[in-house]
């Protein structure tokens, strides 16, 4: 499944972590406080799953180009409450004109519109999104551990998983299974 079908799934209350019904999510590992971590982050946030993320850099990414967001993407960050908070530092547009070597009209391609897909495309620079991101995760209380550089799973069962970080830390995660009538106990699961 890709990441922003997950996304989509846990945001209609269909976590993919949750299917297993046997097992309790108490807390869910992200490796990578990126676009598609911090976004993963809010969205089991918003769900009422923990989470805690791990990211290899000592601090938020404040550097990198523009990128441009589909109509998909800002959907999911519209649930999410992340597109109020940016919609003003990006351009909107609609359509993708390309053009020639000898710089002739070439090709178009539609990549938005509010009247078909409900939103304009967006270009904003992808260090104002995680900048947004990050703010959100920090009030949201979910925690970010920087310089956490994740190196390498140790050991996974059906009921365990170790991971280790390159710091030599190992984090231990313990799968129960359900019992009794307690509806769920049980994983933290590490999402790589
Ligand atoms: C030049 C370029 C232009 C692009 N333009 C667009 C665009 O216009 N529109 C668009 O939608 N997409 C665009 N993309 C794609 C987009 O950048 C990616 O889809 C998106 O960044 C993926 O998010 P991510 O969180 O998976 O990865 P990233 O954003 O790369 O984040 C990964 C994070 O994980 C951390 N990390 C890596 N390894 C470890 C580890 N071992 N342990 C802990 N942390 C770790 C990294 O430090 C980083 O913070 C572009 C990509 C490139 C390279």
């Amino acid at each position: 499944m890709s990441l922003i079908s997950s996304i989509q799934a846990i945001l209609a209350g269909n976590c993919p972590f949750k299917k297993a019904k046997s097992v309790r999510v108490e807390n869910v590992a992200i490796i990578g406080a990126g676009l598609s971590g911090l976004t993963l982050a809010l969205a089991l946030h918003q769900q009422s799953i923990p989470c805690t993320i791990y990211e290899a850099r000592s601090a938020p990414l404040n550097i990198g180009g523009a990128i441009m967001l589909s109509p998909n993407a800002l959907r999911i960050l519209d649930l999410l409450g992340v597109y109020e908070r940016i919609r003003y530092e990006g351009y909107d547009f609609d359509k993708l004109y390309f053009r020639s070597p000898a710089d002739q009209p070439f090709d178009e391609y539609e990549f938005g519109g509010e009247e078909k897909y409900a939103y304009r495309g967006m270009r904003i620079y992808r260090h104002v999104l995680i900048r947004e991101l990050s703010a959100m995760v920090t009030e949201a209380n979910i925690p970010i551990h920087y310089d956490k550089k994740f190196v390498r799973v140790v050991s996974e069962t059906e009921t365990d998983v170790t991971w280790e970080f390159d710091d030599g830390h190992h984090h231990h995660r313990h799968l129960s299974r359900r019992r009794g009538r307690h509806p769920f106990q049980g994983p933290q699961v590490p999402v790589p």
